[in-house]
């Protein structure tokens, strides 16, 4: 289908500007028109989505896994099996998000890397986020506490040959002793730098930003809070007009009135990204789990929880995140868009490529219905997810994961 073009017909497509009626061209692996206001003719010769909503794909920067599938693996065919699961939620494009695992992490880092450079199928696995180890140990959360160690330079060159150049965004704890000269070596390499799992002051935050943090990670969660008297890296990462900040909008994570503070506070929609902060029990059905040795509970409304109450991740996806923001937050559809899948691009300096519906651009879209159902997945000009398609289970997942109840 490389040289045809593939042509789609609906009243609700979403571009920059808005929502328009048109007919989207496909070819060659990207967009190659919209045709606005269409004739007849050109709506006969589209295949016809009538009422159902095009967007542009989204592209999670935070997901550690999804649905059974973890990228926190030493097996490639995890990876694959990641990038395959991940349009059926609207995600054409991610960075696979590690946490701590002192035993692996070399060889994790090498076997994510080996199956990008073999190449996935579904999604694009744009790099690498390693979320971690370098977090204050009191803000450790869900990842061990022994896991935990100091930012280190070394460290992070051992991580960059084992991954093959391709970790391209690292979240760390910017208070700790070694941060600045990692924080300055992460930004040489092209490496996004976060602030997350981080006890930083408002002082210790704007100095942060100073030596060359651009984003604040999963804003609001394990960091420190505004208090009247040190609004903490929470109040500085929403009042630095260049800090992007990521938001998790499963309406848990963050109450829907304090993502109406953060979004008046910052005033600029494209200072925000949408991540799912999603893992291997997300998009599961809800219940407890005895997995990775400990029990965790699933809960339907966004919590996955330790047994000790602590969050252990979203069990929801951005698309969840993007019907709360539309339907109840009542925010502009493009401006949702633009926080799913443009600021994600900008931030990996690859918006000239991916992040929206316009001509000349990678065609990564998804196509849902009034129920925010993905009814189809395209990643560059190629068709990866129909409902249709039976829901792809890891098969290993019941070997560090059962349900108990
Ligand atoms: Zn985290």
């Amino acid at each position: 289908m490389d040289n045809e073009t593939v042509s789609f017909y609906s009243r609700r497509i979403l571009t920059e500007q808005g929502m328009v009626e048109g007919v989207l061209q496909v070819a060659d692996g990207k967009f190659a028109g919209l045709i606005e206001n269409p004739n007849p003719a050109q709506i006969a010769a589209a295949r016809d989505f009538a009422d159902q909503r095009i967007f542009a794909g989204i592209i999670d920067l935070h997901s550690h896994g999804y649905r059974s599938w973890s990228a926190k693996t030493i097996d490639k065919a995890e990876i694959q099996g990641l990038s395959k699961i991940l349009p059926s939620i609207g995600v054409t494009a991610t960075l696979a998000t590690t946490s701590g695992w002192k035993a692996h992490e070399m060889e994790m880092l090498s076997a994510i890397a080996e199956a990008l450079d073999e190449g996935v199928t579904g999604a694009r696995i744009l790099g690498i986020h390693m979320e971690g180890p370098f977090f204050n140990p009191d803000k450790h959360n869900a990842t061990p506490r022994e896991e935990v160690i100091l930012p280190s330079v070394e460290k992070c060159e051992a991580y960059w040959q084992a991954a093959r150049g391709k970790i391209k965004y690292m979240t760390l704890a910017p208070e700790m002793p070694g941060a600045v000269e990692t924080i300055h070596w992460l930004r040489e390499h092209g490496i996004v730098a976060g602030a997350g799992h981080t006890l930083a002051d408002d002082e210790q935050m704007r100095q942060a930003v100073r030596n060359g943090i651009q984003v604040s990670i999963h804003t609001g969660n394990a960091m420190r809070q505004i208090d009247r008297r040190d609004i903490g890296a929470l109040g500085a990462a929403l009042l630095d007009p260049e800090v992007v900040c990521e938001i998790i909008c499963d309406f848990y994570h963050l109450a829907p009135r304090m993502l109406e503070i953060m979004f008046r506070v910052k005033h600029n929609f494209d200072k925000f990204i949408m991540i799912s902060d999603s893992d291997t029990l997300s998009g599961v059905e809800p219940g407890t789990y005895f997995a990775y040795g400990k029990r965790v509970h699933v809960h339907s409304d966004g919590r996955i929880l330790l047994d000790d109450g602590t969050i252990s991740g979203s069990s929801k996806y951005v698309l969840y995140g993007m019907e709360n923001l539309i339907e109840k937050l009542g925010l502009a559809p493009q401006r949702v868009s633009r926080m799913a899948s443009l600021n994600p691009a900008r931030l990996l300096g690859i918006e000239a490529q991916k992040g929206s519906i316009a001509p000349g651009k990678d065609a990564d879209f998804f196509i849902i219905n009034d129920r925010y159902e993905v009814q189809e997945t395209w990643v560059e000009g190629r068709q990866v997810y129909t409902s249709a398609d039976p829901i792809l289970t890891n098969e290993h997942f019941s070997q560090f994961c059962q349900k108990l109840d």
